[in-house]
């Protein structure tokens, strides 16, 4: 069948962009184990979690009914500054590789906090705001989501304290430069400022710190500070509802092109990214329409889905949050540095790990560091953009599969998010040039002792 060429960037109208999210989690067969409160472990109910989180969040967290779910006016008119984002015809890149796949890739990385995680902080901030509340605190590994928190809390005059890994507050220092201008005060964890920061301090001197620990800290001030609550950029069930946006909009740009991917590809790190692209072709999936392979890549050195165990387990190190039935390394796992901070979390978003455990979720791949940055180069040099570590993971495995098709002639259409751009890691790529990289992944031993941190919960599996 011959197609006309399609164009190099596919852009929906403003109009077009859209005014719902999609809730995949109302289509599912089977829905995710319930998340339960960890001093009680029932179900956590709405009630429980207005502590922590803006009361319209807590509901979209346990709603399993609505497929849709109006976006705010003022959140879309927000998107509308950096949205639609543009669905890419990856020509070079198939040149490249001489390939007869026709690559696509959704590119996020067109606002200044270069990442799809704008797309849900927006939301959030809304929600704080529209609730009364004065002030956020989060946390952030590599950046980008207290970047995107940052902006959201500017535009909504609210207050933002960012817990931000040690490691990354250390070897990123332009990222809290870009926080601090947008108006958020960064601390960097594990701190003297919570009592359990405290306490991994007194256990751990010398302590890089980790996503989980940050979440922690921040879990604990939001609690105890009045008119204040607290948001997470992944893993959670409203994320993946906001982060639908991604999806929706390369489903509609796909279908003026009058094409349907065969292969959609994602990299996971709590898995925001990967569930908004592929939600509505899952839904096509769940109601037995026409669907694609979905494939989850991930870091060799933080294999959540590849070689984690489909368990309860904390959202965080310190133990303070509900306990969620994913893959999960252990809370308390805490991986080798790597240069996709964004990819290193010991769990694994609960929907996207049902539909893995059932067979929706076709396959999770892990790939190394030295490989992953090898594509991003290809693709930096070929289509120009100069990718996010955590993107190029998917950039691995769709050069990966799009070389497969150029062996069996196959013509497939490959999706893939590119999440962000990679201005803010340079130094990643400065090790690559000079050669100074290393890939690490963890050995059996080292994983044995992250699962020994999950806890066994009595009659419950
Ligand atoms: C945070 C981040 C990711 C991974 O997070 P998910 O929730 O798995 O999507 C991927 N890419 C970029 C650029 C990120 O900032």
């Amino acid at each position: 069948m011959s197609r006309k060429k399609t164009p190099y960037k596919t852009y929906l109208a403003e109009e077009e962009v859209p005014r719902a999210w999609y809730n995949v989690r109302a289509d599912m067969k089977t829905d995710h184990a319930p998340i339960l409160h960890p001093g009680t472990l029932e179900p956590v109910t709405v009630a429980d979690m207005q502590p922590i989180f803006c009361t319209e969040l807590a509901k979209q967290e346990l709603n399993v009914t609505d497929r849709f779910i109006e976006i705010p006016e003022q959140v879309r008119d927000f998107y509308l500054m950096y949205r639609p984002a543009p669905l890419v015809r990856a020509y070079y890149l198939e040149k490249l590789l001489d390939t007869p796949a026709r690559i696509y890739y959704k590119y996020e990385g067109n606002n200044t906090s270069g990442s799809h995680k704008l797309n849900s902080a927006i939301a959030q901030a809304y929600y704080a705001k529209d609730q009364g509340l004065t002030g956020l605190t989060t946390e952030t590994g590599a950046g980008q989501w207290g970047t995107a928190m940052s902006m959201a809390c500017a535009y909504f005059d609210l207050d933002l304290k960012v817990y931000m890994v040690k490691v990354s507050f250390e070897q990123k220092p332009y990222r809290k430069t870009v926080m601090q201008t947008y108006g958020a005060e960064i601390i960097a964890s594990p701190s003297d400022t919570t009592e359990v920061g405290r306490r991994l301090r007194e256990q751990f001197p010398d302590s890089n710190g980790s996503l989980g620990t940050a979440i922690s800290e921040a879990v604990e001030v939001a609690v105890s500070t009045e008119g204040c609550r607290y948001v997470l950029g992944s893993v959670l069930n409203q994320v993946l509802i906001h982060q639908s946006v991604i999806g929706l909009e390369a489903k509609a740009a796909l279908e003026k092109l009058d094409e349907y991917p065969d292969i959609v590809i994602g990299c996971a790190g709590g898995g925001s990214n990967l569930g908004g692209l592929m939600a509505p072709f899952m839904a096509d999936r769940l109601a037995g329409r026409q669907a694609p392979r979905f494939i989850a890549v991930e870091p060799a050195s933080c294999p959540s889905l590849t070689r984690g165990r489909f368990a309860y387990d904390f959202c965080d190190t310190g133990q303070v949050t509900p306990l969620a039935k994913m893959y999960t390394l252990g809370n308390g796992f805490i991986p080798s540095a790597n240069h996709a901070g964004g990819l290193r979390y010991h769990g694994m978003s609960p929907i996207l790990s049902q539909l893995y455990h059932d067979g929706f979720l076709d396959e999770a791949r892990s790939v190394e560091q030295s490989a992953v940055f090898e594509a991003a180069v290809r693709f930096a040099r070929s289509e120009g953009t100069l990718p996010a570590p955590e993107s190029a993971h998917a950039i691995r495995v769709a050069i990966d599969e799009a070389l497969k098709c150029k062996e069996s002639g196959e013509e497939k259409v490959i999706l893939f998010g590119c999440t962000g751009n990679g201005y803010f890691d340079l130094m990643a790529y400065q090790q690559y040039n000079d050669g100074t990289m290393v890939d690490a992944i963890p050995t059996d031993t080292d994983l044995e002792r992250g699962f020994k941190t999950i806890p066994s919960l009595a009659g419950i599996s």
